[in-house]
């Protein structure tokens, strides 16, 4: 399953014309050891598995300057969840790359460009945000899509993973994808050349004005760190007590309230640091500022993982401590293969202590649990209020 996330992060870098050739080199080395290890050896596996943490590590960072470069430095910026009145697109995914050349296509059209869900964080980024036409956010993650993208009157661009398939008579004739993803029925755009898309969303009906809520997300690890000397005070004179860490995927499994009750939980003198769709749970709520720091710090979408961990590894530096003993928690929620890869990566980096849920993934077996409980105190979640007392005292 790392290697699948590593996989994901490698693919975003090589379409911006970026890679590492010590990823590719592990790719072959990693798939055939799963091949030939038929006499199981833990400590060889393991091994393994920490060095694909290393890997996936290499490959967010590659992917981090990748984005950066073609993109601009994110910064933190306010986003509408409203829609205006014209035709509209809605893109979701991941894939930067997609959203920069449909908004190049359908300047001057009279279509508006919406993000969906993981997209959000895209409006950070000066190359994109410099577009007027790209307008706002809507919808949330992606177990709501099925409702979600047959309630959204315009067409539907599908860049990356985490895409359901829509149920008959619904919106599959106007839902559009590209790259490595494919649905039943909807139209594949080859060589992001977008004519089909555009012809589709001019000829449905136009949306509405609708006001929304409004977001903030962009906190990339430069942004934050900008804030680093007004962090370090805050926290030197008891204004911030505990930081926490609270991201990953979402889902639509029995179990996820827990993250929307431990973020809303989270004392006042406390900030939360969030990414990926599992933040959806939380991110339209007002958490206020502590001496003009936001108490939530949305660093982007999982693919801006690699952010997370600078700001851990720099607190740590301004604190001259290690990031075990910084007042920080992580609790992770997990469900497709990137959150196990960026687990791997904190593993990788002998961060402990993380909590993990709302279940623990299938492979990791009792056997493995006592690995991982022994070398690295990875918990299964319990509660938020017993989370919190453990955590806080
Ligand atoms: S955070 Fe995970 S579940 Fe959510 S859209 Fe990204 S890959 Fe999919």
């Amino acid at each position: 399953m790392g290697l699948k996330g590593v996989a994901a992060y490698d693919f975003h870098a090589r379409e911006l014309g970026y890679a590492d050739p010590e990823v590719a080199e592990f790719y072959s080395r990693a798939l055939f050891s799963t091949l030939t290890n038929v006499n199981f050896d833990l400590d060889s596996t393991l091994n393994l598995v920490l060095e694909c943490g290393k890997v996936n590590y290499k490959a967010m960072e590659v992917l981090d300057k990748a984005n950066s470069e073609r993109f601009g430095t994110p910064g933190p910026v306010e986003v509408s969840t409203g829609t205006r009145e014209g035709h509209g697109i809605l893109v979701t995914g991941h894939d930067l790359l997609d959203l920069e050349e449909l908004l190049k296509q359908t300047e001057g059209t009279g279509i508006n460009i919406y993000t969906h869900g993981e997209m959000l964080p895209a409006h950070a980024y000066p190359e994109l945000k410099k577009f007027k036409h790209l307008v706002g956010n809507y919808g949330g993650a992606w177990q709501d899509q099925k409702r979600e993208f047959a309630d959204f009157q315009g067409a539907i661009l599908v860049t990356t993973n985490c895409v359901l398939i829509p149920k008959e008579g619904t919106y599959k004739d106007k839902l559009f994808t590209i790259g490595i993803t494919g649905v039943p029925g909807a139209t594949h755009i080859e060589n992001r050349e977008f004519g089909p898309l555009i012809q589709k969303a001019l000829a449905l009906p136009k949306l509405n004005d609708k006001a929304g809520k409004t977001l903030t997300t962009g906190f990339h690890h430069t942004a934050i760190l900008s804030l680093a000397d007004k962090i370090v005070d805050a926290v030197k004179a008891g204004k911030i007590r505990h930081f926490f860490l609270i991201g990953g995927c979402d889902g639509a499994r029995t179990g996820r309230n827990y993250f929307t009750e431990i973020a809303e939980k989270v004392p006042q003198d406390c900030v939360i640091l969030t990414l990926a769709c599992g933040k959806y749970r939380f991110n339209d709520q007002d958490f206020g500022t502590i001496d003009g720091i936001p108490r939530l710090l949305d660093i982007g979408q999982c693919n801006n993982a690699y952010s997370a961990v600078q700001v851990v590894v720099a607190l740590a530096g301004a604190f001259n401590c290690g990031v075990n003993e910084l007042p920080l928690s992580i609790i992770l929620s997990w469900f497709e293969q990137k959150a196990v890869a960026i687990l791997l990566s904190l593993l990788y980096l002998d961060i402990k202590g993380i909590r993990l849920g709302p279940t623990l993934p299938a492979w990791i077996t009792p056997n493995v649990l006592k690995v991982l409980q022994d070398s690295f105190d990875l918990k299964p979640i319990t509660t938020p209020d017993a989370d919190l007392k453990a955590i806080l005292g």
